[in-house]
């Protein structure tokens, strides 16, 4: 059986956000920040064009290095991508926490580790003279961990990148005052909804079985399987998934551990 994944998407939250701050705009001030990523996740917000343009109607954007030159750090919301992956990034997210009273880690990188954790299955020294060379010295490096690790997060917008959708869904809810969950079933259902051939019909390992749900089965819509990026919908599934590769589809659990790894789905991903 595939051990469990020390980390992955926390189980839905049903509480209410907290109440903005009151400030002379009376408006939430939401700041927008990066760890070691592509950045993938903020680049989205911008890319909402339209819907960017109704959000700013109803909130304050005080920070964001990707769109504007002001900095201010009376935070309510903070949305962070990227992986703590550097000491430098574990001091800017304590330092993120303390401003921010509420902190939303968003995409696979902040939520699970991400890509980055892939670093955390290699030779320290190997990497970072393939990367660096002989500067390799100046650079300090760390294992890559989600937010969660090393602070409290709030809520996660899951995704490699996070879906736009889920991010609307997740503002409109903040300004409501109404509750945010993220789905709590798997992307088969998703899959399966849209009547999508099967990747196990092609012999592919697609690890829709125990993957959150949320992205309407993109991979599989594409002809891809799909790798986890919103993380693990729940410890039980993933036993499930070991059992039936093993019984119905004779798949090395070897493989399937290579594919929890990309996202970080599953940082241990060692074979009992
Ligand atoms: S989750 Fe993906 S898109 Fe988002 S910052 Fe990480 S690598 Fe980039
Ligand atoms: S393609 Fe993947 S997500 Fe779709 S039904 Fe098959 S296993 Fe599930
Ligand atoms: S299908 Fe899987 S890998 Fe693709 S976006 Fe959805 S959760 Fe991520």
């Amino acid at each position: 059986m595939i051990s469990a994944p020390e980390r992955f998407c926390p189980t839905p939250q049903a509480e209410q956000l907290p109440a903005p701050s009151a400030g002379p705009t009376a408006k939430p001030r939401i700041a927008i920040f990066s760890l070691t990523s592509c950045e993938g996740c903020s680049l989205a917000i911008l890319e909402l064009e339209d819907e960017l343009l109704a959000i700013l109607g109803a909130v304050e954007i005080v920070n964001f290095r990707e769109g504007m030159s002001e900095r201010a750090w009376d935070i309510d919301i903070g949305f962070v991508d990227g992986a703590v992956s550097t000491p430098h990034d574990e001091q800017q997210i304590r330092r993120l926490r303390e401003h921010c009273k509420t902190l939303v880690a968003i995409g696979a990188c902040a939520c699970l580790g991400g890509v980055n954790t892939l670093k955390n299955h290699q030779s320290e020294e190997a990497y970072r003279r393939y990367v660096y060379g002989d500067r390799a010295r100046l650079f300090p490096t760390l294992a890559a961990q989600p937010l969660s690790a090393v602070v409290k997060v709030d809520y996660e917008l899951p995704g490699c990148p996070m879906t736009n959708e889920e991010f609307l869904r997740f503002v409109k809810c903040m300004l409501a005052g109404r509750p945010f969950k993220l789905p709590n079933y798997a992307v088969c259902v998703e899959c399966k909804r849209r009547g999508i051939l099967c990747r196990y019909e092609s012999g592919d390992i697609c690890l829709g079985p125990v993957a959150r749900a949320g992205c309407d089965a993109i991979c599989p819509q594409y002809g891809t399987a799909c790798e986890a990026c919103r993380g693990i919908v729940s410890d039980e599934a993933l036993a499930a998934l070991g059992r039936n590769m093993r019984e119905r589809y004779d798949v090395p659990l070897d493989d399937v551990v290579a594919s929890l790894r990309l996202f970080g789905a599953s940082q241990k991903g060692e074979l009992p």
